[in-house]
This record gives structure tokens, sequence and C-alpha cells, in this order.
């Protein structure tokens, strides 16, 4: 078992999805949990209550629109005096689907901010704080769109690449600090297939529109185009990977992009 009392994680975007399950794996794991993401009171207070559950010791939600860098900056200082980051999870993102021509330009905008300079932004000022204890865990979540691409998805693929790009820059600048006692610093991606969230449902209602509104059907058409395993991943299961890359044991894992895609990118 990773035993995480004392550390504090910022997990933005985990008001739901992959975001909140990391935020329940990390509080489990004794982690107070600072919460984040774009949401009205009544998710708020249902994210919070499920890391309290879960068994964080402390949680409190920071709000703060990741598309503007002054929001940014604001979240960093409000968590910074809530007792500092150790460790940073990446995970707020947004997806829209449309041929590279038809790609709406605020649609562009909007994902490079979010998926991509959001992650720059809040790891220049998580970075120091770990720097100076030797101990500092920055998770991206990433996707396997960081590693291959697909058709009508330009400026995530764009974005999610970029951030696996930027966490090996990171991680190369921090390999060196604190040492396997403390912890060390690491930085890498965790990089998603098909996993059952909000994000994808568009992409799954269009395929069940087109099949007459089976969504067994679209779902299993969806899988089988990429994920050769033919099961999704649930949030729960990144959850778990995210823990374990905060343990000790993962002092020397820095710089890497884990897929957990059920074979997608192996093909
Ligand atoms: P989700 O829609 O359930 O969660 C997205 C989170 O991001 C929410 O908490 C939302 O409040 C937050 N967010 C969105 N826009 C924001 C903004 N402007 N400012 C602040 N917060 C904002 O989706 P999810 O599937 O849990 O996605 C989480 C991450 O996982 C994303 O980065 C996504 O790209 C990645 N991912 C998802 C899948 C998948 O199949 N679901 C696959 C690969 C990667």
């Amino acid at each position: 078992m990773t035993d995480l009392t004392g550390k504090t994680a910022l997990v933005t975007g985990s008001t739901s999805g992959i975001g909140l399950a990391i935020a329940e794996a990390l509080g489990a794991a004794g982690a107070r949990i600072a919460l984040h993401g774009l949401a009205g009171d009544m998710e708020i207070h249902d994210a919070t209550e499920r890391v309290r559950a879960a068994g964080s010791p402390e949680v409190a939600f920071f709000g703060g629109d990741m598309r503007n860098p002054e929001r940014i900056h604001e979240l960093m200082a409000a968590v910074d005096a809530w007792g500092g980051v150790d460790i940073l999870v990446n995970n707020a993102g947004i997806q829209h689907t449309a041929p590279t021509t038809e790609m709406p330009d605020d649609k562009w905008e909007a994902i490079i901010a979010i998926n991509l300079s959001a992650c720059f932004h809040t790891m220049k000022a998580a970075l120091p704080g770990m720097a100076a204890r030797g101990y500092g865990r920055v998770v991206n979540i990433a996707s396997t769109h960081g590693l291959v691409a697909s058709k009508e998805k330009a400026p995530y693929v764009a974005a999610k690449h970029g951030l696996v790009g930027m966490t090996k820059v990171v991680a190369l600048e921090h390999a060196a600090l604190g040492d396997a006692a403390s912890g060390g610093v690491t930085a890498n991606c965790i990089c998603p297939g098909w996993t059952e969230t909000a994000l994808i449902e568009p992409q799954i209602e269009a395929r069940a529109k087109a099949r007459g509104g089976d969504r067994t059907a679209a779902i299993a058409d969806l899988l089988s185009e990429k994920q050769p395993s033919q099961r999704m991943t649930s949030p729960a299961d990144l959850g778990a990977l995210a823990v374990w890359l905060c343990s000790p044991a993962a002092h020397n894992i820095t710089g890497v992009a884990i897929p957990v895609d059920g074979g997608w990118t192996a093909q």
C-alpha cells in the first residue's frame, strides 16, 4: 500500500471523470486533496464528499478557468497557501472533433489552452516547491493521442503530443533532485485509450445515431476500431496507476508516457 499521508495533491479537472477517480485514489492513500474544475455547486459538493468518503484527511475545492493564465496563477497561489503542491495531476481537458479544415478557430484555441498551456503554467508554479522538498510528482494525463493520431482531432492530438514532449523536458530538468529516500521529483504522462467518462459521450452518441440509437453497438464499434482488448478502461484503473507513480518505488521512473489502452498503441 502506498502511504501518501502528509502529502498534498492538486488534481485539475477533478470534479468528474478521470480526475475525480484519481483524487479519490490519492485521497484513499492518505493525501490531502485540492479539487479543481469548472463545475456547479452540486457537482463540487458531490466530488468533495466522494473524496472524503474515500479516506482523504482534508479536501478543499479551488476554482480557476484553465483557459486563462491569470486564473491559473491565482489557483496555484491559493493551493500553495493551503499547503503547497507535492503531487500535481494535470488532468483538466476538453475535446472537439471535426476535420481540420472545418475545425472552429475557438476550439483550437481552447483545446491548446486547457490541454497544453495550462499544464505549463501549473508545472512552472509547482515545481520549485517540489525541488526544495526533494519530493514531487507530476502526473500529466495525456492520451493515446499523445503518441499516435486519429482523424478529426487536430488540436487534441497537437496538445497531447505537446504535453508528452513537455513532460520529458521537465523530467530531465528535475531528474537529479532529491534521492531515493526523499522520493525524488518525477514527471510522467499517463496515456489512456477509451475510458468511460463524459468526455467521449459525444463520440458514442454520434456512432449510436448512425446505428439507430444502439449505444452498446456504438461502444463496441469504438473499441473494435482502436482498442484490441475490446474493453473500456475505468477511471479507477487510472487512479490506481497515479497512486503507484506517486509511491517511493517509482522514484526512478521519469519522463515516460505510459499507455493504458488495451494494446491500441502496440499495433
Ligand atoms: P471529463 O469531461 O469528465 O472531465 C474534464 C474535467 O476538466 C472536468 O472536471 C472539467 O470541470 C474540467 N475542465 C474542463 N474545462 C475546464 C476549464 N476551462 N477550466 C477548468 N477545468 C476545466 O473528462 P475525462 O474523460 O475525465 O477527461 C480527463 C482527462 O483525460 C482529459 O485531459 C482528457 O483529454 C483525458 N483523456 C480522456 C480519455 C477518455 O477516453 N475519457 C482518453 C484519453 C485521455
